[in-house]
């Protein structure tokens, strides 16, 4: 199995154009971090060296953090704006609030708000001031860092835990884990080629710095931890972690220091549980699979089964969407629904860990700024995760019909939002999560009914190699489509991500006419697309009439050679109706239908397809 794999990786790679290789620039993080917790206060205080490279052009005169924790103090920005959500009808006279977060913020006592207190800040070595803005700080530097130099910060800041309301914090209702550590440190914002991005925390999306971290984590000798990162003294901590055979020597004490480096990532989580149990199996020398749960919600035999599943599904992923480069993953209890990390997940239950594992590709390795292209994070998971459990279960049947369904859902709602909106600024919260999960996921499903599965793949692969590790745009993804289909397909982006304009074709007439059979077809809906229309004959015979569109300025390869395909001149997408013909009578159809694949999001299917059986 692993023999094929590599073997069909290599022709692929050498069958492809080579493009050149896109050029931009990245801003790079050296975090150092020792964390001491207390275990009966949520209290922990922390020292953090951050070596800071700026890459771009610019002389950067101050500097953003986040300070994601103090969202859960009543009256935040995520406390106010859960609570005005919770007033707006979201749909059938439902609150249109996330119901992990509700109205929780507001009623946190003292002990169970979260706070990241800044106690010191120095840039090489020399106080810095700096302002706190609720979830972001912002440092005026004393002196400009100049372009393509380093500098290194020095914070020491106290911290308390809150009670998990959303992705982070202690005690979750649930699973009952202590501690779901996710945007528990001052992490600095990124800057790129579009300046700052200091996006106040309101509960959604994440972007960061590429860099290194090597964290040490000091806690009570009874805890168990895993998350981010390879254990770097695993034979003193035991939990499993230490290697095959060896006697584990705990140093003295009430704490352990857990320590871990993570290379290359642009986030570092944790989390901690006294009662967690640990499993893992090593898939090869370099990837070793962690579970570490709490058999509280769900069973032990469920979470152990991820160790399967994952064993299962890593050659079909790798081969489909890039090859996993870090050495180790968990999935681990803890969060709330399931949240991604890099090399972990929290997860509130293993149902959600394939499409959280998933994350690894799109938000861990192409890392795309997630508040303003949320969609290519989570529709291209959600996407992911479609193909990828059709693949364990062995399904044939349509595998993304339900992200379709919700797309469809969504545009009979009236209340689909554009997906150029920024994540944190949809209006309602129900129409977020249909956008940016389903119609993110019929977009990349929907790109193979324009360039042809292959090729759609072989797109999914080659932005893989050229963009991971680089913070790609919507613009980048369409240019690796447009190189490696050979079409021009800017319109597809403009009219499915930029604007709420849906696709409806309609087969309006049949006749015959100089000895051939005529079918016109109508376009009603404002989105432009190639069609496949397919002839079925009474005697089984069918026949394929394409029909590109000519903004593509190309032809879809022929996807399926058992079928007969006729290739038209363009549908211009100024026309409202156009005319396909047959040499077979009219007497002679069974059925006649737009897009037998289901690929085309035609919001109203009904009128596809006619059937002649009469
Ligand atoms: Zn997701």
């Amino acid at each position: 199995m692993k023999k094929i794999f590599v073997l069909s990786i290599f022709t692929f790679q050498l069958s492809l154009v080579i493009f050149a290789q896109p050029d931009r620039w990245q801003q790079r993080v050296k975090y150092t971090m020792n964390v001491d917790m207390n275990v009966q206060t949520n209290q922990f205080t922390g020292k953090q060296k951050l070596e800071y490279t700026n890459n771009s052009p610019d002389t950067l005169t101050k500097v953003f953090y986040h300070l994601y924790f103090n969202a859960f103090q009543p009256g935040s920005m995520m406390d106010t704006r859960s609570r005005r959500q919770g007033a707006v009808n979201g749909g059938g006279g439902r609150p249109d609030w996330d119901s992990r977060v509700k109205d929780r913020i507001v009623n946190l006592k003292p002990d169970e708000i979260g706070y990241q207190k800044i106690i010191s800040l120095k840039m090489n070595g020399r106080p810095q001031v700096y302002t706190v803005l609720e979830t972001i700080l912002e440092v005026k530097l004393d002196k400009p860092i100049p372009p393509r130099s380093k500098v290194t910060f020095d914070m020491e800041f106290e911290a308390q835990v809150p009670l998990q309301i959303r992705r982070s914090g202690r005690d979750n209702p649930s699973s009952k884990v202590r501690y779901s550590m996710s945007q528990w440190y001052p992490k600095l914002c990124e800057y790129d080629y579009e300046g700052w991005h200091p996006t106040p925390y309101v509960g959604r999306e994440f972007y960061g710095v590429w860099g290194d971290f090597d964290v040490s984590i000091s806690i009570d000798k009874k805890y168990m931890l895993g998350g981010t990162g390879y254990l770097q003294n695993p034979n003193q901590i035991g939990f499993g972690y230490e290697e095959k055979g060896t006697k584990v020597k705990k140093p003295a004490g009430e704490k352990l220091t857990w320590r871990f480096i993570a290379p290359n990532v642009h986030d570092f989580m944790w989390a901690a549980d006294p009662e967690f149990i640990h499993v893992s199996r090593k898939l090869r020398d370099s990837l070793t699979i962690h579970v570490l749960y709490k058999p509280t919600n769900s069973s032990a035999k469920s979470w152990e089964d991820l160790l399967d599943m994952a064993e299962k599904a890593l050659p079909f992923i790798e081969k489909t969407f890039g090859v996993y480069p870090y050495k180790q993953f968990s999935f681990i209890h803890g969060g709330d629904g399931g949240m991604e990390y890099p090399m972990a997940t929290l997860c509130i239950g293993p149902g959600a860990a394939l499409h959280e594992w998933m994350h690894s590709w799109y938000y861990g390795l192409l890392g795309t700024n997630e508040s303003l292209y949320p969609w290519m994070d989570e529709g291209f998971t959600q996407y992911a995760e479609e193909r990828i459990a059709a693949f364990l279960s062995s399904s044939t049947g349509f595998a993304q019909i339900d992200n379709y369904n919700s797309y469809y859902s969504l545009v009979k709602s009236g209340k689909e939002e554009p997906l150029t909106t920024h994540a944190d600024h949809y209006n309602l919260n129900a129409a977020y999560g249909p956008a940016v999960y389903s119609k993110g996921a019929v977009f990349v499903e929907q790109l193979g009914y324009i360039v042809g599965a292959p090729v759609r793949d072989k797109i999914l692969l080659e932005y893989y190699k050229q963009w991971r590790f680089k913070h790609p745009n919507a613009a980048d993804f369409m240019r690796i489509a447009e190189k490696v289909s050979d079409m021009k397909l800017d319109w597809y982006k403009e009219y499915w991500i930029n604007s709420t304009k849906t696709i409806d074709y309609n087969i309006d007439s049949l006749w015959e006419e100089g000895g051939k059979t005529k079918v016109r077809m109508s376009r009603i809906g404002l989105m432009p697309m190639p069609i496949d229309l397919q002839i079925t004959f009474k005697d089984g015979t069918k026949e394929l009439h394409y029909v590109p569109m000519n903004l593509m300025y190309g032809i879809k390869p022929d996807e399926d050679p058992a079928i007969p395909r006729i290739v038209y001149e363009p549908w211009k997408w100024t026309h409202s109706t156009y005319i396909i013909e047959t040499t077979r009578k009219l007497a002679e159809f069974a059925v006649v239908e737009i897009d037998p694949s289901l690929r085309l999001a035609d919001v109203e299917r009904k009128n596809n397809k006619l059937d002649l059986k009469w």
